[in-house]
């Protein structure tokens, strides 16, 4: 089965109007790549990206999303608003979401049914941290955060989204995990996936994150069970990021 490969730049709490032209001017400079080349920007900026990226092959992916549909939820935003903004991929249940602000897996869950059932396609993150690595743990919390969702939106919604597999001892850490240590947990979510759908399985999308630099992206995306890169830090640096595109 071919998987196109992803790879998208999660720009976290960072930019400014200003940065982020010559950080997309930058990335436009890329010529075609066979991969899907992705952003996340912040919310206020979707629709300044959204439009200088018009014209381009780029794709646009928002961070975080309310469960809601719309409504009394001061600060929240919607799904279609995301929609309004050309918004493709939503990032949800990222590390820094579940520990810095207590996302728990049953609220994720629902987050990706919302993004489901809008029409958008849910990125969803899951990993383990250095002590549940330690323990031996890596799989059994991989599993329980994919089960969660498995058992919100069914198996075969996962057709309809992409996985990222993000060690949280790796985040921002410049301490990637291996090509080895990499391809093992994607290989073990394919086969856990593959328990209840085979075809669901070999087609879903399962991307690295984690300290991911240009200098680590090729090795890993020589793995079979590699279909890209959910890239932090070094997607805000235009000339990395392209550097590691072309590695894919
Ligand atoms: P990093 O972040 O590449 O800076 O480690 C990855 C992520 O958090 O998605």
């Amino acid at each position: 089965m071919i998987r196109q490969k992803i790879v998208a730049g999660n720009w976290k709490m960072n930019g400014s109007k200003e940065s982020i032209v010559s950080l997309i001017n930058g990335l436009l400079e890329m010529d075609g790549s066979s991969s899907e080349v992705v952003v996340a920007p912040s919310f206020p900026y979707l629709s300044q990206v959204d439009e200088l990226i018009s014209a381009s092959s780029i794709v646009l992916a928002a961070q975080n999303v309310s469960q809601e549909v719309k409504g009394a939820f001061t600060g929240e935003v919607s799904t279609s608003m995301l929609g309004d903004f050309g918004v493709k991929y939503v990032l949800l249940g990222h590390s820094e979401r579940r520990s810095l602000y207590g996302e728990t897996n049953e609220l994720i869950a629902s987050k990706v049914k919302a993004v489901l059932d809008f029409g958008l396609t849910p990125m969803l993150c899951i990993g383990e941290t250095l002590a549940e690595r330690e323990s031996g743990k890596t799989l059994e919390v991989c599993e329980q955060q994919l089960q969660a969702v498995v058992d919100v939106v069914g198996i075969a919604s996962f057709e309809q989204m992409v996985i990222a597999y993000e060690p949280v001892w790796a985040i921002g850490t410049g301490l990637s995990a291996s090509a080895e240590q990499a391809q093992d947990v994607h290989k073990s979510i394919r086969a856990f996936l593959a328990k209840t759908s085979e075809s669901v399985s070999q087609k879903v999308q399962i991307l690295y994150g984690g300290s991911v630099k240009a200098s680590t992206s090729s090795a890993l995306f020589q793995m079979p069970d590699v279909d890209g890169a959910l890239v932090g830090g070094a997607s805000l640096d235009a000339k990395e990021f392209i550097a590691i595109v072309k590695t894919a």
